[in-house]
């Protein structure tokens, strides 16, 4: 495809100057080589919209499968086809924002979430039942609703640098207690929950420490408020689908990237070379990176070549990228609908240990001390059980023996339920933080990056622009959800993010006279 565009206004008074009759210059954008590093979200979605103008685009992929942290798995191999179904060992719902639930709602793969039907267990009581089971769920609101005030737009900007997230929750439930909001409660059952709702909030950033998260997250996120949806399908499929228009001889698998050296002084017009860990060297005009804010954290500086400014390195280190592992319990059969037919998933009540542990990591007790939360997984044919882990735990401590980590959990679920006829599962495991090209589960607004004052918007902007076809462009670009301000950590962030990156290369080159 060949377009002419028309010359910005610097490059046609050169012409003018040069007395030169020309006033466009010929653009051939199938000679505009652009290296996108990862085939998740972010990534596929800038080659779609290169591709569509006619830009030569590869995408250089580590792993053996496209779709990054989207991966789904199937755990019921060798079990009855009545238990067949999927996990998502990644992203398993859909925050309501941006362009991504419509064409899910459009292409028929979204559904509203179940009712959710928990069930409370203490590890004193058993399964809590009658005033008890009513006390629990009413302590549960109660503790959601400390999330609220996060969530305001009118929340003080002062405040939200004196507190972080921690802080804040601490101050706000000294000061409803304070006020007797929990005299009508057995003190014991109301500290369980708080501290069961803590680790809910953590699970659910992927946080060690919620003294390490910003106020903000909540405020531009509305974690606690906004509506989420899940896919009927697997996430995989739906990826498939939405990579369908970048051809398969586009992406380069098993392809990482070592280094990706810029502004190179070459005979070839291509000032960009990017170096695989298998020796091959690729020439480029524009490299997009969308490696995560994990994978920079642990690698800018082997990556890039000369080093990044010192303000995306402060932008790197003080955002934050959590840490979350999943972790299922294969079962061959659901012998928890013996407990209740319809239960979704078991609320894990410690009240019997609730030595103060302010960050609630429990690190000198058992990995499993730190699940908050059990649940029958939605699409695995119900007979798997998830929980997650966050932080140190998720690091692997006593995870890595499979045998040890099916005997913990039976363990863990012979305390709650009191029962002994709970059968050992087959228990499987993420691995995103060992994971060298995740490095962890998703970002977050740090109580650090509020007062280093770095945003994601030092992390989405361009770098290093030089001169190419007569126009200045940008060489280095960095796309992928801890780029974007609004939609950070969600994939909706990732996709309009390749989006964005795409566009600013459009743009730069003239060829944007469609809009995106
Ligand atoms: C456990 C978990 C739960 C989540 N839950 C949700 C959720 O419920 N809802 C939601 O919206 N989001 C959720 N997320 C976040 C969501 O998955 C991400 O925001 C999104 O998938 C990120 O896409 P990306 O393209 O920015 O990055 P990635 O998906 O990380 O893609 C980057 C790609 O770059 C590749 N790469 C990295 N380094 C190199 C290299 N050197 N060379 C070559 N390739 C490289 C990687 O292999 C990867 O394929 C969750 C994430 C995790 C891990």
């Amino acid at each position: 495809m060949r377009i002419l565009t028309p010359l910005p206004v610097a490059a046609l008074l050169a012409c003018v100057i040069g007395h030169q009759l020309v006033a466009a210059v010929d653009i051939e954008p199938g000679h505009v080589k652009v290296v996108i590093v990862g085939a998740g979200a972010a990534g596929i979605s800038a080659a779609q919209k290169l591709l569509e103008k006619g830009l030569d685009v590869v995408i250089l992929e580590a792993a053996e499968q496209i779709g990054g942290r989207i991966q789904s798995s199937n755990l019921s191999e060798g079990l009855a086809p009545e238990y067949e179904g999927w996990v998502e060992v990644g992203p398993q719902y859909v925050y309501s924002f941006g362009e991504l639930p419509k064409w899910l709602e459009e292409k028929g793969y979204l559904q509203d979430l179940p009712p959710q039907n928990d069930i409370y267990f203490s590890d004193i009581r058993g399964q809590l039942k009658g005033e008890d089971e009513i006390a629990a769920k009413n302590l549960d609101s109660l503790f959601n609703r400390l999330v609220s005030p996060m969530e305001d737009k009118g929340f003080p900007k002062a405040d939200r640098k004196k507190f972080s997230v921690g802080a804040y929750l601490d101050s706000a439930y000294e000061a409803f207690k304070a006020e007797d909001g929990l005299k009508e409660f057995d003190a014991a059952l109301a500290e369980a929950s708080y501290d069961v709702n803590v680790r809910g909030h953590k699970v659910a950033l992927g946080v060690d420490s919620l003294y390490d998260v910003a106020i903000d997250t909540y405020n531009v996120l509305q974690m606690g408020s906004i509506e989420l949806k899940q896919l009927n399908v697997p996430f995989t499929t739906v990826f498939k689908d939405l990579a369908s228009s970048v051809p398969a001889k586009n992406i380069k698998l098993e392809k990482a990237v070592s280094s990706i050296v810029f502004n190179k002084k070459t005979k070839s017009d291509h000032p960009i070379q990017v170096v695989t860990e298998d020796g091959e060297k690729i020439a480029a005009h524009h490299v997009i990176f969308t490696g995560s804010l994990g994978v920079l954290k642990a690698d800018h500086e082997k990556l890039f070549k000369p080093a990044l400014s010192p303000s995306r390195v402060k932008a790197i280190n003080s955002i934050g990228f959590g840490k979350v592992e999943k972790i299922w319990a294969v079962y061959e059969k659901p012998w928890w609908k013996d407990i209740q037919a319809d239960i979704t998933g078991f609320g894990l009540l410690w009240e019997k240990d609730l030595k103060v542990d302010k960050e609630r990591r429990y690190a000198d007790k058992p990995w499993y001390r730190a699940v908050e939360t059990i649940n029958v997984a939605t699409f695995a044919g119900e007979h798997v059980l998830e929980m997650a882990l966050v932080g140190e735990p998720a690091e692997l401590k006593g995870l890595a023996d499979d045998e040890q980590l099916a005997k913990d959990l039976t363990a863990l679920l012979k305390k709650f339920t009191k029962r002994d006829d709970i059968p050992v599962p087959q228990s499987a495991v993420s691995s995103w933080w060992a994971n060298p090209y995740a490095r962890g589960s998703k970002s977050y607004i740090s109580y650090k990056s509020i007062e280093d004052n770095a945003s994601f918007r030092n992390l989405s902007k361009s770098t290093w622009e030089y001169q190419h076809q007569g126009l200045k462009v940008p060489g280095l670009l960095f796309a992928g959800e801890a780029t974007h301000s609004e939609y950070f950590s969600t994939i909706q962030g990732a996709i309009e993010s390749g989006w964005r990156e795409a566009k600013r290369l459009i743009k730069a080159y003239n060829l944007d006279e469609n809009k995106l």
